[in-house]
């Protein structure tokens, strides 16, 4: 199982790295939507707002329609953020975050959001956050604790405003 693993972890790595921005059409630059059920969306602002003092993070998995850009969401799942300064970064724990990406993938889902938080900035994307995204399909939703949820595209360094759609 280990083995296993720690191969997808491998495969998905290099999925990341060599992702072809290429494909990043200019459709997909449009006005992103993430559908996200009201569940799912307290689940993300409790986790925010639970921890004033260190960023949160976690995984969005759920489907993309093709046009218009829409994304609907059903499941959020946090991930423990490892990183050695969490006031101000956030790693996620890259164990928990491929079981994660094995269990969307299973359903058929696919990572359609990101999320984490800013405890003491506001809700938009850092220049380490435009430096460090590596998937510019998903929508970026960036929280502050008692605060804001903001929705973004990463594309290329730049951050193109997104929305969300919470519904019933
Ligand atoms: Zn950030």
């Amino acid at each position: 199982m280990e083995l296993r693993l720690s191969a997808n972890l491998t495969t998905v790595n290099s999925h990341i790295n060599s992702y072809d921005y290429s494909i990043v059409h200019e459709d997909n630059m449009q006005l992103s939507w993430l559908e996200i059920p009201v569940v799912h969306q307290n689940l993300i602002r409790t986790h925010v707002d639970t921890h004033p003092a260190t960023e949160v993070c976690g995984l969005i998995g759920g489907l993309w329609q093709p046009y218009p850009r829409l994304a609907r969401a059903f499941q959020v799942v946090p991930i423990a953020n490892i990183d050695p300064h969490p006031a101000v970064r956030y790693t996620m724990d890259p164990q928990a975050q491929i079981e994660a990406i094995l269990a969307f993938d299973q359903r058929g889902w696919d990572v359609v959001g990101i999320y984490h938080s800013h405890p003491h900035g506001t809700p938009i994307p850092s220049a380490t956050d435009l430096a460090e995204a590596n998937y510019p399909d998903a929508v970026y939703v960036i929280g502050v604790p008692h605060g804001a949820l903001r929705a973004w595209r990463i594309i290329r360094g730049a951050a193109h405003p997104a929305e969300l759609h919470v519904v019933g």
